[in-house]
């Protein structure tokens, strides 16, 4: 059985080398390559790792709190799945899959700090 750290790093491995591959596919020939094309195919290639890592890791290192309450009510809110959150990095934003909660009582729905 593999730990979570070598699921972790077989699922970062397999974006990785996907992103890699992207690169190489949409590298022009050598012969018409400009250096603006290294850069922006290099900033997608990093674009796309940094989504994918960060993900991988939200996904798999988001530790569950052992209650969340309603700011309204103070009630015990309840999972409701996971939903995809917008969250702003420094190289802009990604979207991520968290754990939502909704209170019982007035509906509101929140996903927790971290
Ligand atoms: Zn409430």
């Amino acid at each position: 059985m593999p730990s979570d750290r070598e699921r972790l790093e077989q699922e970062l491995r397999t974006k990785a080398e996907a992103a890699i591959r992207k690169l190489l596919d949409a590298l022009p020939d050598k012969a018409e390559i400009t250096l603006s094309d290294m850069e922006t195919l290099t900033g997608e290639m990093g674009d796309e790792l940094m989504q994918g890592t960060m993900q991988s890791l939200s996904e798999s290192q988001q530790a569950a709190p052992n209650e969340v309450r309603c700011e309204q009510c103070n009630r015990p809110m309840h999972k409701r799945g996971k939903r995809k959150k917008q969250v702003v990095t420094l190289r802009g934003e990604v979207e991520v899959e968290r754990q939502y909660y909704v209170c019982p009582c007035c509906g509101a729905g929140t996903f927790p700090p971290g």
